[in-house]
This record gives C-alpha cells, sequence and structure tokens, in this order.
C-alpha cells in the first residue's frame, strides 16, 4: 500500500459539538426559564429566515445579543429556548427576513447567510451548533402555524418546542429530515459527482432524503444507483451533521462500490466519475493540476472524502 497523503489537522465541522446543554426538562417550567431570562447573562441568537444578524468585531462577529438588544432589532416572530451554557440562557429570537434584510443598512450589524456565516469563519465556531438549532427550529415555526390534522392555528409551547392546536389538540413537533451523503469506493477510486448548484469545478458526495420506510443503508444504496448508475454492496456509517438549510440531517456513510460503469441522472447531477486517492487529496488541499475542488472544511462531504484519503485501514471494514 502506497503511504497515505497528509493533510494536516482536519477542520472543525460546522455544527457539531454543541456546548449546549439542551436542559430540555426546563422546556416544561416556564417560570423557571423567564427567570432565566432575567439574568443578565442570557443571550439571544438573532435569526431572520436564513440570515442570522450579528454585531460587526474583531477578529470575529458576535452573534451573541442581550434580550433587551435583541428584541430593539426588530419584532419577535417566535423565541425558542436552546439551552445553557455554564448556567446562562440561550434563545433563539426570529425575526421576519424583511427585517433582518433592513438591518444590513447598519454599520455596526453584520447580517449575512448562515453558510456564509460558517465557511467564512464569521464568528466562533462554538457558536455555529446553537445558531444552526435556533435556525432550523424557528424554519419550522415559519412554516407550521397552522394544525396539519384540522386547519386550526397553532400556538407555540414548551418553549419552542412543540406546537399545540387548540381546536383538534394534536401536538406538532420540529422536524429533522434524513439525509444520505455517501461516498462509493472501489479500490484506490471514489465516485463524486457534481450538481449544476455548485461552484465550478466542485465535486462532492453523492446524496439524497431518505424516504419514509427506508434504512439509512437502503438509502445509500438507492441514491448511488439512481444518480450514477453505480450498485453498492456494503455500507458503513461515518459521521453525521446538522444541516439547517432548512432542517436536514446529514448521514455520512461509505459505500462499497460493486459496479463500475457510471450512468448519470442528468436530473440530478451535472456529471459524476471516478476520482483517485491522489487527485482527491489535491482537490481537499486545493493542489488539482485542472483547478478540481472539494467542498469546504465546513462541509461533511469534505470530512468524508478527507477521512477515506488519510485511512490506512478499510473504511467498508
Ligand atoms: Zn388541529
Amino acid at each position: 500500500m502506497s503511504p497515505r497523503p497528509d493533510l494536516g489537522p482536519p477542520p472543525r465541522l460546522a455544527y457539531t459539538e454543541s456546548r449546549l446543554k439542551r436542559a430540555a426538562e426546563l422546556r416544561l417550567d416556564a417560570g423557571a426559564v423567564a427567570a432565566l431570562a432575567a439574568d443578565a447573562r442570557a443571550g439571544a441568537y438573532v435569526v431572520g429566515g436564513e440570515l442570522i444578524v450579528t454585531k460587526k468585531r474583531n477578529p470575529h462577529c458576535d452573534p451573541l445579543f442581550a434580550l433587551n438588544e435583541a428584541r430593539a432589532l426588530g419584532a419577535s416572530t417566535e423565541t425558542v429556548f436552546l439551552g445553557l451554557l455554564d448556567g446562562a440562557a440561550r434563545f433563539g429570537s426570529g425575526i421576519t427576513q424583511a427585517a433582518a434584510e433592513a438591518l444590513k443598512a447598519r454599520t455596526d450589524l453584520h447580517v449575512t447567510d448562515l453558510r456564509s456565516v460558517a465557511v467564512q469563519g464569521l464568528v466562533d465556531a462554538d457558536h455555529l451548533p446553537p445558531i444552526a438549532e435556533a435556525k432550523a427550529v424557528l424554519h419550522w415555526h415559519d412554516r407550521h402555524r397552522f394544525c396539519a390534522n384540522c386547519g386550526a392555528a397553532t400556538a407555540a409551547t414548551q418553549c419552542g418546542w412543540r406546537r399545540d392546536c387548540p381546536s383538534c389538540k394534536a401536538q406538532h413537533f420540529p422536524r429533522t429530515d434524513p439525509v444520505a451523503i455517501m461516498l462509493a469506493i472501489d479500490g484506490e477510486r471514489c465516485l463524486l459527482g457534481r450538481s449544476a448548484r455548485f461552484p465550478p469545478g466542485m465535486w462532492s458526495c453523492l446524496a439524497g432524503f431518505a424516504e419514509p420506510g427506508e434504512s439509512i443503508e437502503d438509502a445509500v444504496r438507492r441514491e448511488t444507483q439512481e444518480e450514477a448508475g453505480i450498485v453498492c454492496g456494503r455500507v458503513r456509517y461515518f459521521a453525521s451533521q446538522p444541516w439547517p438549510f432548512p432542517t436536514s440531517l446529514m448521514i455520512g456513510c461509505y459505500a462499497e462500490a460493486l459496479s463500475f460503469e457510471i450512468v448519470v441522472d442528468r436530473e440530478e447531477l451535472e456529471d459524476a466519475r471516478w476520482f483517485t486517492r491522489d487527485e482527491t487529496a489535491a482537490m481537499l488541499l486545493r493542489k488539482h493540476r485542472e483547478g478540481l475542488t472539494a467542498p469546504p472544511g465546513a462541509a461533511i462531504a469534505h470530512h468524508i472524502m478527507r477521512s477515506w484519503v488519510e485511512s490506512e485501514d478499510d473504511v467498508l471494514g
């Protein structure tokens, strides 16, 4: 076996390793949460649809606002109790996307989408998991104001973690949508695809939503066959990543390729092809001779590719 490329220390996978304790038991205790909100150490992340509001600071922007500061930024659409950091409450405070857009005019604020915040390292990485938590739950509130069972207007309960229907008494919970994201392996080659939405020259793992009644392993095999015509056998879990665009959970896997002739589904992908381990390493390091690149270190696809490139062991073992 040839020596594995050394890609250096891995970047941190964005939105993971939250330092917050979610303290779910407090969601039933509105009085305790109100007392925590009144504490001077309480803070809120302010989300307006796809936009995150931050204060301009050096070297990082500061996305955490005192609760009175957050209230002054715009009328609250919904508030979610995210959890506790060293005993201090953290909240997600929703404003409308239009209100967030209007804040772009302020010179003391930096307002941008969460992908940019993560990829450009605009805030300290420890803020990304609670921002992802806030964005995903607030998005769910925006889209679930009416009961899916009877159509009546619902109301947020449990500090933003449930919506209750006053008419039929149905309880509605925030959703998470599982997405299989996978790297099919054939010995020293891996299968990557290109979506027309990607930046020019970027290739990534194939991915797709797991469907109702489907295991992740079956979703990996189905999506790889549908998108690239490659039949897969063994599937091994790698790691997962919340992907709050809007409410996905990326479930990273390796898959053993059993067939090798690619047939691209042009509805889903612009192209798909095999890449050698050395070529994949060059893409991760942004040193590919044709300028091809991998996704940024904030994304799980980067980590799936990188771990295979560096692994001395069989990632499917
Ligand atoms: Zn109802």
